[in-house]
């Protein structure tokens, strides 16, 4: 399908050379006196058929949950007011990558300063470590997370060699116990993550507790460490103390710099893939998923957190093409903001997860089979939780797509 007929599909945009005369004004005053909310973002959106960043102005008003676009460069409104249920007030900080009828958007600065005062001003970012203890306890940790308010916007599963282990606490260099910690947390993989929210920083590592487990049990029973923790260096995970160190310890994971960070765990044999989708992610279930996930008994062998591109979408879904009606929609939903991606290693796995995850409908799953992944946490054919691998001799394919390939 051309390009430039599917980006206009069904979306309610405008040529008109309307000036808004609503623009610089931080909220819009109603017939009643009363004011309403509008939150204002700079966005950019990659227009493939021009191949042009192109700028907008992106209004979001919580009240009714609208949304509205000005085209910066050319100065008029290219998508007037209109209801738009699938973005979310949660989802509106800088960074992320947004999906506005069909547009994938990012998200580059605050509009104006009373959006950045509202949303922006204790927002934060800190690397939280899940060490090699509960690797297997993802779920949870992913759990308790989400439940206090903070998201995960970068996640990589990974194992660190002894030097790698070293260089990242190296403040503790001197300390008694620094061989112990640097051997411990390169004996086995870890899972490396970065949080956002308000108050970020302090709110993981009161989560975690504090350091000695023993001491999180007396002090903080219902801390992760207390939970989860076994002593002083088998205490589940490492959260940054400060902003300079979270800068710095980011940094150190996910540095800017593609291909430089620790790498995947993948082990492409025996493995089939699955991907908890963007709409299943920002509904806050991922932590629910991956429990269900290694509850019944599969091993996560490889897991990371992926920002797809519209091209990289429609390659990937490449033989659903033209058999699948939903293919546009799949590739959509696909690049509508972050998924992770996991591996899931065993013998004959591509069939026994498969069917764990269920039909791709989940109305049809809620009714056949009730305890399947698309039952449980899928709402339609295209958001349905989760995509898995289709044909055993694919698995390995699709797992080096993303850890091999989009990894790079
Ligand atoms: P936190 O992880 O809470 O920031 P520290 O920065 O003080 O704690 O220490 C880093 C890590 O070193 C701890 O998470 C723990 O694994 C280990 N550690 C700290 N103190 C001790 C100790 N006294 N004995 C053994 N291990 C320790
Ligand atoms: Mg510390």
């Amino acid at each position: 399908m051309d390009r430039r007929q599917e980006s206009t599909l069904d979306v309610p945009f405008t040529d008109t050379n309307t000036q808004s005369p609503s623009i610089h004004l931080t909220y819009l005053t109603l017939d009643c006196g009363m004011k309403e909310d509008r939150y204002a973002f700079l966005a950019e959106w990659y227009d493939p058929t021009a191949a042009l960043l192109r700028r907008y102005q992106l209004f979001y008003y919580p009240k009714d949950g609208s949304v509205e676009m000005f085209d910066v460069k050319n100065q008029r409104i290219f998508l007037r007011r209109t209801k738009y249920e699938d973005l979310h007030q949660e989802d509106l900080f800088i960074g992320n990558r947004v999906n506005v009828f069909s547009r994938q958007l990012n998200l580059i600065e605050y509009g104006d300063q009373y959006t950045a005062n509202k949303l922006g001003s204790k927002k934060e970012r800190t690397l939280a470590v899940v060490k090699p203890d509960v690797v297997t306890k993802i779920g949870d940790v992913l759990e308790l997370i989400y439940s206090s308010n903070l998201i995960v916007t970068k996640a990589k599963m990974t194992k660190l060699t002894w030097s790698q282990a070293a260089d990242f606490y190296m403040e503790h260099q001197t300390k008694p116990f620094f061989n112990n910690l640097v051997q411990f947390v390169s004996s086995g993989p870890v899972v490396a993550m970065e949080l956002m929210g308000d108050e970020a920083i302090s709110i993981w590592r009161r989560l975690l507790g504090p350091a000695d487990s023993a001491v999180a049990r007396r002090e903080a029973p219902q801390s992760v460490r207390a939970q989860f923790g076994t002593d002083g260096i088998k205490n589940v995970g490492h959260g940054s103390d400060s902003l300079a160190a979270a800068a710095r310890e980011l940094e150190f994971f996910f540095p800017s710099k593609i291909g430089h960070g620790p790498s995947n765990t993948a082990i492409f044999t025996d493995c089939t893939c699955c991907i908890i989708k963007p709409h299943a992610i920002s509904e806050g279930l991922t932590g629910k998923i991956v429990n269900s996930i290694s509850s019944a008994g599969f091993e996560i062998s490889a897991l990371q957190m992926f920002n797809v591109d519209r091209a990289n979408a429609e390659e990937f879904y490449e033989v659903y093409k033209g058999v699948v009606t939903e293919y546009p929609s799949m590739v959509t939903e696909l690049c509508s903001g972050p998924c992770m991606v996991l591996e899931i290693h065993g013998t004959d796995t591509p069939k026994s997860f498969r069917e764990f995850c269920g039909p791709a409908d989940p109305e049809i799953a809620r009714h056949l089979r009730p305890t399947t992944l698309r039952a449980l946490y899928g709402k339609d054919k295209v958001k349905n939780a989760v995509h898995c691998t289709d044909l055993a001799e694919d698995g390995v394919l699709e797992v080096q797509y993303f850890f091999k390939i989009l990894d790079g």
